[in-house]
């Protein structure tokens, strides 16, 4: 695919827009963000990252005529079986805050040892011409058995990379290394210039 001229990014999730145009501002050559787009709320019905990616792109694209990028994250803890995985969202509920989310993970993991987890990434790109490219990251770290630092968001504080969690980083730190960042790394790599 080539690299069209700008994107919409296809979220709402004001802490989600800001990390992808930070890294898609960073990317060599740089891909503009189209701001200004409004579109109705769309369900994440797939039951996979990709799906869900691919998903949300569709629906902006078809809403507002320009190319549009969506990701959708999720968080595999091994001593969960990889859970809560494509229902990292949904944790605690449907209508569940990061709190109640992270309240819930810290409880699942109380008294287990092994807590080794991953935040998994697909980011999708559709153009208004059909083309569909779809990349993924994934970060390895540990959760932690209680929440620290004030950065971030999510599952941020309590995602331990390297001794320190995601929201004891600054967020250039974190863009240079998360999930998100690497998708959209490896998706400017699937496209020409
Ligand atoms: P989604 O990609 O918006 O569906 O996000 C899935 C869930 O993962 C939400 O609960 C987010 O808060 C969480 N999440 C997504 N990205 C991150 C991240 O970079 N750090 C921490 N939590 C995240």
């Amino acid at each position: 695919m080539k690299k069209p001229f700008g994107v919409v990014v296809a979220s709402k999730n004001p802490d989600k827009i800001v990390e992808v145009e930070a890294v898609l501002a960073g990317l060599d050559p740089p891909v503009a963000v189209l701001g200004g787009h409004v579109w109705d709320d769309i369900d994440e019905t797939e039951d996979t990252l990709a799906g869900n990616a691919l998903l949300k792109a569709r629906a902006v694209v078809a809403a507002t005529g320009h190319a549009a990028i969506a990701d959708d994250t999720g968080l595999e803890v091994d001593a969960l079986n990889g859970g809560p995985g494509v229902q990292t969202a949904r944790y605690a509920g449907e209508d569940a805050t990061y709190e109640d989310n992270v309240t819930m993970l810290l409880d699942a993991l109380d008294g287990v040892s092994t807590r080794t987890a991953r935040f998994r990434t697909a980011v999708a790109l559709v153009t208004p011409e059909g083309e569909e490219v779809v990349a993924e990251g994934v970060l390895e770290g540990v959760i932690t058995t209680q929440r620290r630092g004030t950065g971030g968001f999510g599952y941020d504080p309590i995602f331990e990379v390297d001794g320190r969690t995601l929201a004891e980083i600054l967020p250039s730190e974190k863009n240079a290394m998360s999930h998100r960042a690497k998708a959209l790394q490896a998706l400017a790599r699937l496209i020409t210039p």
